[in-house]
C-alpha cells in the first residue's frame, strides 16, 4: 500500500514527498521561490483526502500503537463519534470539508481550488475549504455571529463605508481632522485590532496624552457604531473571528473538530491576528502546516510580521521544518538575477535556490524614451512570441502602482492585444475618470443625456433625482435634449425650485464649452477638472479622494499624450472615440487569451513564461518614499524578487528616460535594483529614438526633445540636479553601499549609462 500511494507522487521530489507525507503535526515548509510550495500544499491536501494519515503514521510526533490503531478501528465499526484525543490518530481519510486551506488573494483561492479539482475531480475537490482569510472568516460569521452580538446578516463596510462612519464621527465630536487626520486614526484602529486590542484594551494602556487618548476615544466610538449598525470592516471580520473562537469554547470545539487539517499559503504575509487565528483553528488536532518564504514577505504595511515564520517553531510545539531548494520554475539566469538582488538584503534567513534548468537567454533590459515607447517595445516583443507560436496568456506586464497601467493598457488597446487587469479596474472605468470623461463628452456633444445624468449632480449641486427625471420628461415631450430644457428653466414653472442650481450648472457648462476651444486639450482637461468643482470634491475626501486626483492626473497625461501624438488633428472627440475604443474591449470574453496585467503586490504565487517588469527606476520601483528608510527598502527589495521570480522562461525589465506620470514629466534614473543583478546575466537594449546617443546622452535627448516642450536646458537642470545633490546625497550604509558599489563596479557600464554624466 505504501508503494502505492508513494506511486502516486512520484513527480515531486523526496524532500516534496516528505512534506507531503507528513500529515500530522505542524508543520512549516521554509522556501525559496517557485520551489513548489504551493504544489506541495495541494499534493498533501490531496493525499490527506485521498489516503488519509495511515501512510504518513510513520512520521507522526507521536507513535502510533497497534492498539490504538484497532481502538480506532472498533470506535469507527461501532458508529459512535471518535472521541477527541483519538480523532487525530484517524486512519480514515478525512473528508474535503475537514480541510481548511487559506491563502491570501481571491485569485490564488481560484487557483487552490482549480488544481484540488484537478487532482481530485470536481466534487471532492470542490468541497475542500479553499479561501482567503477574510471569505473563510465571513462564513465562520454568517453562522456564528449572533454569539458575539452581531446579527448573521451583519454589513460587511469597505473602506469607503468607513471613511463615512468616521468623519460623522469627526463631526460629532467636533475633532480637527489637521489635529488627527482620519488616515491615521483609520491606520491606528486597524492595527489595534490585529493586535486584538479592544477598545477596552486600549483605553486602559493608554497613558492621557492627548492624541493617544483622542484616538482611543474614536476607537470607541467607532466600535460602538458599527456594532448598532450590525456592520463590520474588514479588519473586524478576522478580530471578531478570534474574538469569537477565544471565547466561547462551543464554537471554538465545532471548528477545531470541523477543520481537523489547516494549510496555510504565503505565511509569511500573516499578521498578528491571522495568526492566532491560524492557531485557533488548529488548536484541536494541531495538524497545521505553513508554507512561506521569508523574502518574499512585501505586506509588512498591512501589519504583516515576518515573526510569524521566525516563531512557528516556538509556538507550535514538536512542529517540524522542511526546506525545499531546487527551482522548478525559471532559467538559472532568471533565478541568479533574483538571487542576486535579494542577496543585499540583511535579516534573511538565508538560502540560495538552484535549478536544473538552463541558463536560458539573457534577463532583458530595455531603455526606453518615453513610457509610450516602453509600452510599444512591450508590444513588440509580445508580436514576436506570438509568431513563434507562444499564447497571450503566456504574458504578464508587471507594476509597481496600479497607476502605471494606464499608458500600456492604451498602447494595447491601439494595437488591438487583448489584456485583462487583475485586482483595479481598468483606468478607464474608474469612477472619477468616467465622470470626468462624461463631462468632456457633454461638451462635445450636448445631446448626450445619459452622461449628462452621470455628472448633472457630481459633485452634488443640489439638483437631485427628482429633477433630473422632471427634465428628462420635458426633453422628452418635446424631443429635445435635456439641456435645451436647463437652457430654457425659467419657462417651466415644474422646474421652479431648482431653477437656480440649474441655471448655475448651465453657466458652468457654457464657459466650459468656451474654453475647450481656447486653450490646449490637456491644459483644458485640467480646467474641467477644476471648474466642475471635482478637485474641490477629492480634495476634501482626503485619503480615497488622494489616489483619486492622481487618477485624474494620469488622465490629464493621457489627453496630452494624444494631444502630442495627433499634433494639428488632435481633437476633443477625437480623444474620446480613442477612449471609447478601450473601453469597447469591455465587452472582451473573461477567459479569452490575453496578457495579463497587475501590481507586483497581486502577482504573488503566480507565474508566466514570460514577464515584463516596467518603470525599473529609481522614483517608481524603489519608490520615493522607500529610499530613505532602510527597511521600505529592504521590503521594496524583495518586491523585487517576487516580481523576478514571476518568470519562467523570460524577463524583461524596462527603464525609461522620461516618464509622464500623474500630469507630470519625470526623469527618474535606473533603478537602484538594477545594479545589483549581475551585469553578466543581463542583456542591454535601448530604445532606438536613443539611437543617436552614441555621442552622449544629451544628443539622444536633444532628438527626442523635438516632441517635449520645456527642452534640453530643462533636462541638463535635472540632470546636474541627480549628479549632485540628490544621488550624492543618499545614505552611504546599508543600501546605499549596494547602490553606489553597484554602480562603480560597472552595472551600468553600457555604452548609453556611459553618456559621461550617469557614472561616477
Ligand atoms: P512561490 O514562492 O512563487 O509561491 P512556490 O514555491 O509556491 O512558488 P509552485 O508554484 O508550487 O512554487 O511551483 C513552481 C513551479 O514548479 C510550478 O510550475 C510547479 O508545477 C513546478 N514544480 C513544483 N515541483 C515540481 C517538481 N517536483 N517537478 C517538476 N516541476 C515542479
Ligand atoms: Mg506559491
Amino acid at each position: 500500500r505504501d508503494q502505492y500511494i508513494e506511486s502516486k507522487f512520484t513527480r515531486l521530489n523526496p524532500v516534496q514527498r516528505q512534506a507531503v507525507f507528513t500529515t500530522e503535526g505542524p508543520l512549516l515548509i521554509l522556501a525559496g521561490a517557485g520551489s513548489g510550495k504551493t504544489t506541495v500544499l495541494v499534493n498533501r491536501i490531496a493525499n490527506i483526502i485521498r489516503f488519509g494519515s495511515a501512510h504518513g503514521s510513520k512520521e507522526l510526533p507521536r507513535t502510533v500503537t497497534q492498539q490504538d490503531l484497532e481502538d480506532l478501528r472498533a470506535t469507527v465499526q461501532s458508529g459512535r463519534d471518535l472521541p477527541r484525543e483519538t480523532a487525530y490518530l484517524a486512519v480514515r481519510p478525512a473528508r474535503p470539508w475537514n480541510v481548511l486551506a487559506i491563502t491570501f488573494t481571491n485569485k490564488a483561492a481560484g487557483e487552490l481550488k482549480e488544481r484540488l479539482r484537478a487532482m481530485l475531480g470536481e466534487t471532492m475537490g470542490g468541497d475542500v475549504n479553499a479561501s482567503t482569510f477574510h471569505s473563510a472568516c465571513v462564513r465562520i460569521l454568517r453562522r456564528d455571529a449572533e454569539r458575539i452580538g452581531f446579527p448573521k446578516s451583519f454589513t460587511i463596510y469597505d473602506s469607503d463605508d468607513q471613511q463615512r462612519v468616521l468623519k460623522q464621527i469627526y463631526k460629532d465630536k467636533m475633532i480637527d481632522d489637521k489635529f488627527l487626520p482620519i488616515k491615521s486614526a483609520v491606520s491606528q484602529i486597524s492595527s489595534y485590532k490585529d493586535k486584538l486590542m479592544s477598545p477596552e484594551d486600549v483605553a486602559a494602556e493608554t497613558p492621557r496624552d492627548t492624541k493617544a487618548a483622542l484616538i482611543s476615544k474614536i476607537y470607541t466610538t467607532y466600535a460602538g457604531r458599527l456594532k448598532t449598525a450590525g456592520a463590520m470592516d474588514f479588519d473586524d471580520l478576522i478580530y471578531h473571528t478570534v474574538r469569537l473562537l477565544q471565547t466561547d469554547a462551543e464554537a471554538r470545539e465545532y471548528y477545531q473538530n470541523k477543520f481537523r487539517y489547516v494549510v496555510v499559503d504565503e505565511y509569511q504575509d500573516t499578521s498578528i491576528a491571522q495568526f492566532h487565528l491560524v492557531r485557533l483553528l488548529a488548536g484541536g488536532t494541531n495538524n497545521v502546516c505553513v508554507v512561506g518564504d521569508d523574502d518574499q514577505s512585501i505586506y509588512k504595511f498591512r501589519g504583516a510580521t515576518i515573526e510569524n515564520i521566525l516563531n512557528f517553531e516556538q509556538v507550535f510545539t514538536g512542529a517540524k521544518t522542511i526546506r525545499l531548494e531546487q527551482n522548478y520554475r525559471s532559467t538559472s539566469n532568471i533565478l541568479n538575477a533574483a538571487n542576486s538582488v535579494i542577496k543585499n538584503n540583511t535579516g534573511r534567513k538565508g538560502k540560495t535556490l538552484w535549478t536544473e534548468k538552463g541558463d536560458g537567454d539573457k534577463v532583458h533590459h530595455y531603455t526606453a524614451a518615453s513610457e509610450q515607447d516602453e509600452a510599444s517595445h512591450i508590444a513588440d516583443v509580445i508580436g514576436e512570441h506570438l509568431r513563434e507560436g507562444a499564447h497571450l496568456r503566456d504574458h504578464a506586464v508587471l507594476y509597481r502602482m496600479n497607476a502605471q497601467s494606464n499608458p500600456i493598457e492604451t498602447y494595447f488597446a491601439r494595437a488591438g492585444i487583448p489584456y485583462r487587469i487583475v485586482g483595479g479596474q481598468r483606468f478607464f472605468d474608474r469612477k472619477e475618470v468616467k465622470d470626468i470623461n462624461s463631462y468632456l463628452a457633454v461638451i462635445v456633444n450636448p445631446r448626450d443625456d445619459v452622461r449628462l445624468r452621470r455628472i448633472i449632480n457630481e459633485p452634488a449641486r443640489k439638483i437631485g433625482a427628482s429633477t433630473v427625471d422632471k427634465v428628462g420628461e420635458l426633453a422628452a415631450r418635446q424631443g429635445v435634449p435635456m439641456l435645451q430644457i436647463i437652457a430654457d428653466v425659467r419657462q417651466y414653472p415644474e422646474l421652479t425650485r431648482a431653477a437656480a442650481s440649474l441655471e448655475k450648472f448651465y453657466e458652468m457648462y457654457r464657459e466650459l464649452c468656451d474654453l475647450s476651444v481656447t486653450i490646449p486639450l490637456d491644459e483644458f482637461a485640467g480646467e474641467v477638472i477644476k471648474k466642475t468643482g471635482y478637485e474641490a470634491m477629492l480634495k476634501a475626501q482626503k485619503e480615497e479622494g488622494e489616489t483619486r486626483l492622481e487618477n485624474l492626473g494620469q488622465l490629464v497625461s493621457s489627453v496630452k499624450t494624444y494631444a502630442d501624438q495627433n499634433g494639428e488633428d488632435a481633437t476633443l472627440s477625437g480623444f474620446l472615440e480613442e477612449v471609447a475604443l478601450i473601453s469597447d474591449l469591455d465587452s472582451y470574453d473573461q477567459d479569452a487569451d490575453s496578457v495579463t496585467m497587475m501590481t507586483i503586490h497581486s502577482a504573488k504565487g503566480l507565474e508566466f513564461p514570460y514577464v515584463f517588469v516596467v518603470g525599473m527606476e529609481d522614483g517608481i520601483f524603489p519608490g520615493d518614499m522607500a529610499r530613505y528608510n532602510e527597511e521600505d527598502m529592504e521590503e521594496e527589495r524583495r518586491l523585487c524578487y517576487v516580481a523576478i521570480t514571476r518568470a519562467k522562461k523570460e524577463l524583461y525589465l524596462s527603464t525609461s528616460r522620461s516618464r509622464l506620470i500623474f500630469g507630470q514629466t519625470r526623469r527618474n534614473l535606473p533603478s537602484c535594483f538594477l545594479s545589483e543583478i549581475d551585469p553578466g546575466l543581463m542583456e542591454e537594449t535601448q530604445s532606438p529614438e536613443l539611437a543617436y546617443s552614441a555621442g552622449g546622452f544629451g544628443a539622444g535627448y536633444g532628438t527626442y526633445s523635438t516632441s517635449v516642450p520645456g527642452g534640453r536646458s530643462g533636462y541638463s537642470g535635472v540632470s546636474r540636479g541627480y549628479l549632485n545633490s540628490e544621488y550624492n546625497a543618499r545614505p552611504r550604509g546599508g543600501f546605499g553601499a549596494g547602490y553606489s558599489s553597484g554602480f562603480a563596479s560597472g552595472g551600468h557600464d553600457s555604452p548609453h549609462y556611459n553618456g559621461g554624466r550617469h557614472t561616477v
